[in-house]
């Protein structure tokens, strides 16, 4: 059986992940778009064999012809989309964030609950990633003991001019949150932010580089760095220190070259190329799930804890205190 698929919202990921559902990965067809740009959509469906352009979100939703849905409009549009999918007892992937407040996410949270059907994916993708899921395994195994300190590090080369303070945690720490603690099986209790020294390639809204300091249940102490104008490349860094030994994040694979008396490797400089085959690996891993009706990866309950812990590491930035993470108790059907 195909599954099949409506995508909501045709731009930037979103046509990246019609390219991997229509022609990369195995199993899926895109039968439906929708986006608040018909004009796109339209070009978009044109380029897909059978696909249908819907006026709205809500109606591919409810449509017969789609069996599972992709949300990849702008995160303000994301809960009336998952919700209505939940209505309709429908798969969702939902890219990050499942919802912009933390009451949207619990909203989704419990309207799943009352489906009583696991429906809701969140595009975490670095639970996909190779490396991270080496990194777990290490961690799982009990080859260094119980994790003590995380060290990370989240460098881009530049970003836009419209990336101001608060985009540091919610477009791109949001994706250290989930990771570090899916990682390590704990969940958070406190945030902290410190704001060193600007770098001079930063602009007046936004502080660049600051270190994110998180504090876990167990007592393990996460700092990470967030540096969006580091100018080098896209790095991506994580480091686990551990009872027993240190366990850090395998390098992208990457030629090594003996040249001009110099011993090098290439740094990537893209976030799509570091994580291109994560994509792939997440978006099959759903195709699987959503084909039997209940899908399996980051859940609705992680998108709101991601939530609750970007809102504190919001607070701790503006207010220079530590702010504490509080969350509702994790339902049963979470587990
Ligand atoms: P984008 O290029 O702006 O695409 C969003 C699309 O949704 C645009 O075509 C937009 O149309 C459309 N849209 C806006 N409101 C809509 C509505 N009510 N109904 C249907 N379509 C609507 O943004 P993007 O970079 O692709 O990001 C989309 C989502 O993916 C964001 O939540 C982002 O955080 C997430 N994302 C995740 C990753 C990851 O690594 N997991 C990476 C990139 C993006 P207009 O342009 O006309 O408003």
């Amino acid at each position: 059986m195909t599954l099949k698929v409506g995508v909501i919202g045709v731009g930037m990921i979103g046509k990246e992940h019609i390219a991997r559902l229509a022609v990369k990965l195995v199993g899926a067809s895109v039968v439906a778009v929708a986006d608040v740009n018909a004009k796109e959509a339209e070009k978009v469906a044109a380029a897909l064999p059978g696909a249908k352009v819907f006026p709205t979100g809500e109606a591919l939703v409810a449509s017969p012809d789609v069996d599972a849905v992709v949300v990849t409009s702008s995160g303000p549009t994301h809960e009336t989309y998952v919700l209505a999918a939940i209505k309709a007892g429908k798969p969702v992937f939902c890219e990050k964030p499942l919802a912009t407040t933390a009451e949207a996410c619990l909203r989704i949270v419990e309207a799943e609950i009352a489906s009583g059907r696991h429906l809701v994916q969140v595009g975490f993708q670095r639970r996909y990633d190779r490396g991270y899921r080496a990194l777990k395994k290490t961690i799982d195994d009990g080859v260094i003991g119980a994790p003590l300190m995380i060290h990370c590090a989240h460098r881009n080369p530049t970003v836009p001019e419209a990336y101001v303070s608060d985009m540091a945690i919610v477009d791109t720490f949001i994706h250290e949150i989930d990771a570090l603690r899916w990682l390590i099986g704990d969940d958070y209790v406190s945030a902290q932010v410190l704001k060193p020294r600007n770098t001079k390639h930063t602009h007046s809204k936004l502080d660049d580089p600051i270190i994110v300091l998180l504090a876990t249940k167990s007592g393990v102490r996460i700092d990470g760095e967030v540096f969006v104008n580091c100018r080098y490349g896209y790095d991506i860094r994580c480091e686990v220190v551990g009872e027993e030994g240190v366990a850090t994040l395998p390098e992208p694979e990457s030629v090594v070259l003996r040249k001009g008396a110099k011993l090098s490797t290439e740094i990537m400089q893209d976030w799509k190329l570091r994580f291109i085959d994560s994509y792939d690996v997440e978006l099959q891993d759903w195709i699987a799930a959503a084909k039997v009706g209940a899908v399996n990866g980051p859940n609705a309950w992680d998108g709101y804890f991601a939530a609750v812990t970007a809102d504190a590491c919001l607070r701790a930035m503006h207010t220079g205190e530590i702010a504490p993470i509080v969350t509702q108790t994790r339902p049963a059907f979470y587990a």
